[in-house]
């Protein structure tokens, strides 16, 4: 198709990320898909990335994680310093043809803010939107700015004036949906498993208190703010008490962890994170917010877990109550299905995933969005009106 894309996927992972990493797994999963239908890729993230591309773009060495949960006055300069290194390559360059960016509420604010000489872009939006208020409530991109949103129910919490800049949302996808159904399944232990950030968000304290209460054994797997193992949190110095996630870990899940009932194992990566999902008898998701998109419970339908959570945010559009998952209104409800989620057929979730959830499918997505975004900023003579 001939496409330039600068795909920004901001300073704060490298692209693939070691591990957790919401938004560059999606990058990493979006990638290679685009340049298998001819777009070429310009990757602005940090230098360590590893991912095949056609050039890297990169103002910080490494990842900037480590940062992003200290108080806003010490860090407010990292994404901007990362943004500022697109914007000279904006300025500089005239091969980029449309920008493709998922850096949070500084991506949009400063290709919004850019003018004609920002050129077409197109902003993932990949969290809550009910965040920023004063800046979706304002928004201004004229029709040269688009956004996208990860879920339908996720575009229903934005403000008005960032739902006109809107040109549907795109669900996300993993590697792991390509040809699911052919896998075997895999033998299943007794456990469950919660895959994620430690954060109050995602609940991990009603899954805690659930695996006490009903009988079952939890394991929790994924980084407490910037510390990804048990020992690295063990380590760290007065100043990790300033981090909210830490603080949540500290507070309300770590008294719950008893080690047997739940454990905490840190964050996993690669096999081991496959593997543990697979075996797992359902993937809890006790969620406390409205999840936007969901990348950890497409992944599991595609290793042939079912879901078990409370129908928040993106859930009911990814999961099919009685089919691929059980979803429940609140903690009560979850503990009235906790037993009945493994009667539910593995082989239903792998065949749904590899039919909704391939990276094919959603860099289709974003093919026809990109061309979409480009012919609107081209001017009403060539777009009929997208709003
Ligand atoms: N993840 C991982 N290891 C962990 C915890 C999470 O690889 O220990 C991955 C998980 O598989 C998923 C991503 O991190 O791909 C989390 O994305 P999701 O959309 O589920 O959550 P969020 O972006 O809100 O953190």
């Amino acid at each position: 198709m001939g496409l330039t894309v600068l795909m920004n996927a901001g300073p704060w992972l490298p692209v693939p990320p070691p591990g957790y990493g919401g938004i560059e797994n999606v990058v990493a999963t979006l990638v290679p898909e685009l340049r298998r239908l001819g777009v070429r890729v310009v990757l602005a993230s940090t230098g360590d990335a590893t991912l095949p591309v056609d050039e890297l773009l990169s103002v910080f060495p490494d990842g900037q994680f480590g940062a992003l949960q200290r108080p806003y006055n010490q860090v407010c300069g990292i994404s901007q310093a990362h943004l500022f290194g697109v914007v000279r390559a904006l300025r500089e360059r005239d091969d980029i043809d449309l920008v493709h960016d998922h850096v949070e509420a500084v991506g949009l604010a400063v290709l919004a803010a850019m003018g004609p000489d920002g050129g077409p872009a197109l902003h993932t939006l990949h969290w809550d939107l009910g965040k920023h208020p004063d800046l979706y409530g304002c928004l201004d991109g004229g029709d040269r700015v688009r956004v996208n949103g990860v879920s339908a129910a996720q575009l229903g919490r934005a403000p008005r004036a960032l739902r006109d800049h809107s040109v549907g949302h795109v669900h996300l996808a993993t590697p792991l949906a390509v040809h699911a159904a052919r896998r075997p399944p895999v033998r299943k232990s007794g456990h469950q498993v919660i895959l994620g950030r430690i954060t109050p968000g995602k609940g991990q304290h009603v899954g805690a208190r659930l695996a006490h209460r009903a009988g079952f054994d939890l394991v929790l797997a994924g980084p407490v703010g910037p510390y990804r193992r048990p020992e690295e949190l063990a380590a760290a110095g007065p100043e990790a008490g300033q981090n909210p996630d830490v603080r949540y870990w500290r507070e309300q899940v770590a008294p719950l962890v008893d080690g047997d009932r739940v454990r905490w194992i840190g964050t996993v990566a690669g096999a081991a994170r496959d593997d543990l999902v697979a075996a797992a008898r359902a993937s809890l998701f006790p969620l406390c917010w409205e999840e936007p998109g969901g990348t950890a419970v497409i992944e599991s339908l595609a290793l042939g877990t079912p879901v078990l959570a409370i129908g928040r945010g993106c859930l009911p559009e990814l999961v099919e109550h009685g089919r691929t998952g059980l979803l429940a209104d609140d903690e009560e409800g979850l503990a009235d299905l906790v037993w009945q989620v493994g009667d539910l057929d593995e082989r239903e979730c792998r065949r749904e995933a590899g039919s909704r959830f391939t990276p094919t499918i959603m860099a289709e997505r974003y093919v026809e969005l990109y061309e979409r975004v480009r012919d609107s900023a081209a001017g009403p003579a060539t777009a009929p009106a997208l709003r």
